[in-house]
């Protein structure tokens, strides 16, 4: 190579370097500009699917039904909310008219949404609304109905149709993001009654003589407004015009209330008192999809009960008590989101095998758990000790909107500890991801009774949890919120 020829490589060399060191100087700059452009606004993407089952399935929830569903009284149904920040971070509401979610169906979802969204498990929630007229599961509650190999196939069938159909609105959600506004509130309802301190036959006389029933009860509905960009915000007053000025705002509204959905307990389809209050949400702001989760009311009951025009009386107050909310001031959430994930095992007190024996003679759902359980003890099959995953879930939207979600059938005094820890401001929701057993608080572990155990209903090997349920459950929140930048603003020990 002669002198020129290097000079012209030389030449060629700092133009390249030069390149480099500019662009590598102004990456920073090129790789905020998405951001930048879109950082005011969340993403929103929405979805529902109808799943009122069109064969005649078995209804779930109580074990005192002796056939299957003989038509419907209101649809069934799954709706999808996916989030996006500002700085694209996704996380997808799944609420549903369902009783809950089987864990091995749940992880199948999850699963699913992963491989097909990239989704963590963290920014999923799997919610229902406890409704007792929807349909049975595959592997939900079976030795609680008596159920033949009919049943069980058409169950199996439905619940494979209904796993696809959960993946598809979630995928149809993710891919109709718009960009929103959303804004937090809190309202209240008074239908919500503790089972545990009130006889049923009491409550009313007790609320003619102007008295509250007895025991802890959280009144609070949780309110989360999904607005158009273009919108304005909320005003003063509530009306019908207001209602219609606000349809043309809101493209979803999603709600919260910790009660038992048992008002009916027939042989049709329902949402029961949650699906009466999103058709009530739905009607006074038409366009809009209304979606409901049950907080912590394992031991709350609508009462009075047992007719469909109490359904739909509980489910207008609930209507109601949302567009209260809606129509007043609410918070603005910014477009930021921390979600986490913690599971933790959960040890459990193993039946007695005499216990068992006594049992194993009944015809009932008893009888079948007893049975059962006796004969993997006599295959020389060990049971179970704990729970081995309880799932607890915590988001964070904006800079302090916090969300917790918590498996199984959990008692109020969750809830309302929760929102002494974290804030009036916190929202709780139950029967989330799973729906293993009753989750009771310490209290109503030492008291006893249905709620502190009816582990026969859900055929594990237990009578009871270990008496360090509340305290194991209440850490596992604390290391999950801790995961998404929030502080406390009480200890939760005592
Ligand atoms: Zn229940």
């Amino acid at each position: 190579m002669n002198r020129r020829q290097w000079l012209r490589w030389i030449g060629w060399g700092w133009c390249l370097l030069s390149l480099l060191a500019y662009g590598l100087a102004n990456l920073p700059v090129w790789a905020e500009q998405p951001a930048l452009a879109a950082e005011t606004y969340w993403k929103v993407g929405l979805a529902q699917v109808k799943i009122t089952p069109e064969k005649p399935i078995w209804l779930a929830g109580y074990a005192a039904r002796t056939k299957p569903a003989e038509g419907v009284l209101d649809d069934l149904w799954i709706k999808v909310l996916a989030l996006e920040s500002a700085d694209g971070r996704r996380a997808v509401l799944v609420t549903s008219d369902l009783v809950g979610f089987p864990r091995d169906l749940a992880d199948r979802i999850a699963a699913a949404v992963k491989e097909r969204f990239h989704l963590d498990r963290s920014a999923l929630m799997l919610t229902c609304s406890h409704t007792h007229s929807g349909p049975v599961l595959k592997n939900a509650l079976w030795d609680i109905y008596p159920l033949d190999d009919q049943q069980k196939q058409l169950i199996t069938e439905y619940t494979t149709w209904l796993e696809k159909k959960i993946v598809e609105c979630i995928g149809q959600a993710i891919g109709s993001m718009e960009p929103a506004r959303l804004e937090a509130g809190e309202g209240q309802c008074h239908f919500a009654v503790n089972r545990r301190n009130n006889k049923e036959a009491e409550v009313e006389k007790l609320r003619a003589e102007g008295q509250s029933p007895k025991g802890p009860t959280d009144p609070t509905v949780f309110v989360l407004a999904v607005r158009k960009v273009s919108g304005k915000s909320s005003g003063n007053g509530a009306s019908s015009k207001q209602e219609q000025a606000e349809a043309s705002t809101l493209r979803a509204v999603v709600f919260g209330y910790a009660c038992h959905n048992t008002t009916l307990a027939d042989y049709l389809w329902s949402g029961d008192y949650a699906g009466f209050a999103q058709i009530g949400v739905q009607e006074k702001y038409p366009g809009t999809q209304a979606m409901f989760y049950i907080g912590c009311g394992a031991d709350q009951n609508p009462i009075p009960r047992r007719k469909v025009e109490l359904a739909k009386q509980y489910g207008r107050q609930l209507a109601d008590a949302v567009a209260e909310v809606l129509s007043k001031p609410m918070r603005p959430i910014e477009p930021t989101l921390a979600t986490a994930w913690v599971e933790i095992p959960l040890a459990w007190e193993p039946p007695k095998e005499e216990d068992l024996k006594k049992l194993s003679s009944q015809e009932n759902y008893q009888g079948r758990w007893a049975r059962r359980l006796l004969a993997e003890r006599a295959e020389g099959k060990p049971w179970a000790t704990a729970y081995p995953a309880y799932p607890v879930q915590v988001w964070r939207l904006g800079q302090k909107q916090l969300w917790i979600a918590l498996g199984g059938e959990v008692v109020v005094d969750y809830q309302i500890r929760l929102r002494e820890i974290y804030g009036p401001a916190t929202w709780v929701a139950g029967y989330a991801n799973d729906d293993m057993a009753y989750i009771p608080s310490h209290r109503v572990w030492q008291e006893g009774g249905y709620e502190a155990g009816a582990f026969s209903v859900y055929g594990h090997p237990a009578v009871r949890w270990a008496e360090s349920i509340e305290t194991d459950i209440l850490q596992a929140v604390q290391r999950a919120v801790q995961a998404v930048g929030i502080k406390p603003q009480a200890t939760f020990q005592k």
